[in-house]
């Protein structure tokens, strides 16, 4: 199969995938999905992604920080938005006044939303409280001090408590279960102090999935609803999701060598007999993990090849053999595996990483592109 004419490479992304996805998880869970959109949709398009997450009947849009919320209430986001990682000692008065909902790890970022009550709107605040994973979160020993502020901030007008949430560490279910015990003794003690939270979340992809007791009506979907599984154990399609990136490029470049010709830098690899050479047009600026070099898979006409030698910043080799290979034919770097494309997880493998990294990285340079379902 040829690229259209003028595509160097590209990652097509199936925003029906991501609707479906979302759709599968909400009935899976029989939660309200907070949809996570960070770091530019986990690579895959933030705007796009948060637009097909609502379609398959997310809720909430969650991103990290700030100005990743503030960028899409600005593309026309009306869903509510919540972001939780924030830039010390700064003002939450926009944020607050695009009503987004700030998630809160401590007394000072409590005081702060606060003071940013815009227009007699109170701030809209998760309270983060740590259970386990040393991340932020409200330390348990300040958890009295923090809730009975709240309570009085709440009462007087100032912020609204719509949740209380926590993150796992994916450790192990016992681990999970131990972290969710905490978390409960979390939420006794708001209620004792005069909380009443709508919402209480603590569960990600793999907890949504593999913990039903953690899913207490309301889970935070990210890696999922792209259609990456987060579990070793367990494929996608074993989850019943469908990948929505697809990374492709154009060979570049065919060349006929004799045996023993060196390929890339620091001749790593060397063919063994006369061999076809392809260039793909995509190297580490396009987020190929170099780590993968000589190790990564990639599928031209159906059949697999593996990388030669070494990822460059733009470009790397593929040793066809004998395999008829032209100017212009697509190289599927990873995508759908029931299609028969190398999976995001391969590539992760070969990287010695998770395939969280292997789509989220996927380089600004690399355009995007909707496909129909
Ligand atoms: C990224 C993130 C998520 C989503 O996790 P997935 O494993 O991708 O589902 C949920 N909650 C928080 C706090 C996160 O940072």
């Amino acid at each position: 199969m040829r690229l259209p004419r003028g595509v160097l490479r590209e990652a097509l992304i199936d925003v029906e995938a991501i609707t479906e996805n979302v759709r599968h998880l909400r009935t899976l869970t029989g939660s309200q999905i907070i949809a996570v959109v960070k770091a530019d949709g986990y690579g895959h398009g933030a705007l796009r992604a948060a637009r097909a997450a609502l379609e398959g009947g997310a809720t909430r849009i969650g991103v990290s920080d700030i100005d990743e919320a503030l960028a899409l209430r600005r593309a026309g986001v009306r869903a509510p938005l919540f972001a939780w990682l924030h830039a010390p000692g700064a003002s939450f008065t926009e944020a607050v006044r695009h009503d987004i909902e700030l998630g809160v790890s401590d007394l000072d970022q409590l005081e702060r939303a606060g003071e940013a009550f815009a227009g007699g709107r109170p701030a809209a605040v998760h309270l983060k409280i740590e259970t386990g994973l040393s991340r932020n979160g409200i330390a348990p020993e300040q958890w009295r001090t923090v809730f009975s502020e709240a309570a009085r901030l709440e009462r007087i007008g100032r912020v609204r408590v719509i949740g209380v949430f926590s993150h796992l560490s994916n450790t192990s279910l016992d681990d999970d279960r131990a972290a969710l015990a905490r978390f409960h003794e979390g939420l006794a003690l708001a209620a004792a102090a005069g909380l009443n939270p709508p919402l209480r979340h603590i569960a990600a992809t793999n907890a949504a999935i593999t913990l039903p007791e953690a899913r207490l009506g309301c889970v935070r979907i990210g890696i999922g609803m792209y259609g990456v599984s987060p579990l070793a154990d367990r494929t996608a399609a074993d989850l019943g999701l469908r990948p929505a990136m697809t990374l492709r490029g154009a060979v570049a470049a065919v060349r006929r060598v004799p045996a023993g010709t060196g390929v890339s830098y620091g001749y790593d690899y060397r063919t063994e007999r006369d061999t076809t050479l392809a260039l793909v047009p995509l190297g580490y600026a396009d987020g190929v993990p170099r780590q993968a070099s000589g190790r990564g898979p990639v599928s031209i006409g159906g059949r697999r090849f593996t990388v030669a030698g070494r990822i460059a910043m733009d470009q790397f080799v593929v040793d066809v053999g004998d395999h008829p290979v032209a100017l212009g034919d697509e190289v599927v770097l990873f995508g759908d595996p029931t299609l028969g494309a190398p999976s995001a997880r391969d590539w992760a493998d070969a990287a010695d990483t998770i395939d969280y990294e292997i789509v989220t990285r996927v380089g600004a340079r690399v355009p995007r592109r909707e496909v129909e379902a």
